[in-house]
């Protein structure tokens, strides 16, 4: 049976505990043991697939098709364990499920109540699918005392008596602030978050102190003291210059060594760590850079592009340069050519990213023209490759071209597909239907065509599987007008009916895809249409 790792949080939110829960498992992994992340959000969203980026950031998609909190992106980036819908739960899909079995008559009479019933439900989820693993660390949202975290914490209460004394293990990431005044460090909003916990049953076994100096070792005696812990147990988490080198820090900070001692292994391998040497040293030892636009929507928070803003930087490591990503608004192109000239001119590389609703497509149009026509590096993704579409369709004269999703069109080149195949058969929908859980979601194959481009990036394959999350699809109805116009679709869905991937054979690098590559690049297995992408920029950038 797999031993538990409880990853909570105390004193502010934002303090990166998804993070320190991917590099825990990172250090694990790399130890050679076999572990899995899971995600305890405490909303009442069933899942964040209809919060906006703006709210919570991206959403995250899993190969089995499930809309998750951005943290499960982190997780697979640093440990390449591909994400499951029984990864991620929110009390919305807890009270979800209990009222639909209550409606049923499933409780036989009974109350339906916090306790028992929910924190069964919490325990079933952290205790399903171990297959295996040695660890599973589970991560619960928000910050110890929130009042929609408490059913959470009794279930990780609980558990911890449910399974065995060594099975499980609590870690609580606190800060300890810099008070400029006295120029000092602080303890005590530490001790009152450990007491917070304390107060709810869980005494903490590792402490994570995050921290932008020191923490000197009086003040680790001190946090020690105060809260129950061994002064080695105390681990200090300062600011990393880079994401990647958070595994590297915090290992040498003791954080892996002391976790395994909390639950009694004594003979655990040293951990092979040249995987995150070989990140950083590519990360922090570039021999070049460029500068690649992203044209969106959601640019004021980058959270709403995490995965692609990391894709973006595993690119570069695989290239050994820094991508510089300038965000540029869509919508302030307002069909001045010099503006649009102004803002492209300088790029190496220009990548419209997903997204939804009519604001900024004509920004985006005009910037896959500009690319387009001036052979600057192409990169759409999702809705980027169907306003590539849209763009191909008024170059060859159907000057209305536009997506149904942006209102009713005379030329709809993109449409809402109300059917299609997956695994388990024919998915229909309904126009006008539920927005939540209700797009093309998860892991569908292309075909590709032989002797493509995309191939070629592929390294030859010619059947590929990646995840989408989308509503409306490039009208077949339109596919030869745009072949006659030079966008050629190099990737279609296998029963051929899809398009998936469209390119440009006389251009330099033009590539669209209906998918999100994004999701699957890694740090150490960056993704080829990103490594393809950051190529064609190094080219490019010599050119200018
Ligand atoms: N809004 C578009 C659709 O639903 C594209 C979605 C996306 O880019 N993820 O099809």
């Amino acid at each position: 049976m797999a031993r538990y790792i409880f990853i909570t949080g105390g004193v502010v939110s934002s303090l990166g505990k998804g993070l320190m829960a991917a590099s825990l498992a990172a250090l694990l992994q790399a130890r050679g043991y076999k572990v899995r992340i899971r995600k305890f959000d405490p909303y009442l969203n069933v899942d964040p697939g209809t919060m906006s980026p703006y709210q919570h950031g991206e959403v995250y998609v899993t190969d089995d098709g499930a809309e998750t909190d951005l943290d499960l992106g982190h997780y697979e980036r640093f440990t390449g364990v591909s994400a499951r819908q029984s990864d991620n739960i929110t009390s919305g899909r807890v009270y979800r499920d209990i009222i639909a079995k209550e409606r049923r008559g499933d409780y036989l009479g009974a109350t339906v109540q916090v306790i028992p019933h929910v924190t069964d439900a919490i325990k079933e989820f952290a205790l399903a699918d171990q297959d295996g693993h040695d660890f599973i660390l589970c991560e619960i949202g928000g910050t110890v005392g929130d009042i929609e975290s408490l059913p959470f914490m009794e279930a990780i209460r609980q558990l911890r008596y449910d399974l065995e004394p060594l099975q499980t293990l609590s870690v609580h990431v606190t800060l300890v602030p810099y008070i400029a005044a006295a120029g000092e460090l602080k303890t005590k909003p530490t001790q009152h978050s450990v007491r917070e916990l304390a107060s709810l049953g869980i005494k903490p076994d590792v402490l994570l102190c995050r921290a932008e100096h020191p923490i000197p070792d009086g003040e680790r005696t001190k946090i020690a003291n105060f809260c129950n812990v061994r002064k080695e147990a105390v681990i200090p988490a300062l600011d990393a210059s880079s994401i990647y080198s958070v595994p590297l820090q915090y290992h040498e900070a003791g954080l892996d060594g002391e976790v395994l001692r909390g639950f009694g292994i004594t003979d655990a391998k040293d951990p092979d760590l040249s995987r995150w040497n070989d990140v950083v040293d590519r990360r922090e030892n570039p021999e070049g850079e460029v500068t690649i636009g992203v044209v969106g929507k959601y640019v004021g928070l980058q959270d709403a592009y995490k995965s692609l803003n990391e894709a973006l930087v595993h690119g570069g490591m695989a290239n050994r340069v820094k991508v510089n990503i300038r965000w540029i608004d869509a919508e302030i192109f307002t069909g001045d050519e010099e503006e649009i000239i102004a803002a492209l001119e300088p790029l190496h590389g220009i990548l419209v990213p997903g997204g939804f609703g009519e604001r900024g497509s004509e920004g985006k149009i005009s910037s896959v023209r500009f690319a387009r026509e001036r052979n600057v590096p192409f990169f759409g993704i999702c809705l980027g490759m169907q306003m590539a579409c849209v763009e191909a369709a008024r170059a060859a004269g159907v000057e209305r071209a536009s997506s149904t999703e942006f209102g009713d069109t005379a030329e709809p080149v993109v449409g809402i597909i109300t059917e299609w195949m997956s695994e388990e058969g024919i998915q229909e929908r309904q126009e006008g239907g539920d927005m939540g859980g209700t797009m093309r979601l998860g892991a569908y194959d292309a075909k590709l065509s032989e002797n493509s481009h995309v191939a070629q990036i592929y390294g030859g394959a010619l059947e590929i599987s990646e995840r989408h999350r989308h509503r409306y699809e490039v009208n077949a109805a339109y596919i030869d007008r745009l072949q006659a116009q030079g966008l050629v679709f190099s990737g279609m869905s296998p029963d051929g009916l899809l398009p998936e991937i469209v390119e440009r054979p006389d251009h330099p690098w033009f590539v669209g895809v209906q998918f999100h590559p994004e999701l699957k690049s890694r740090p150490f297995d960056p993704h080829p249409l990103f490594a393809g992408f950051v190529a064609a920029a190094v080219e490019q950038s010599r050119l200018v």
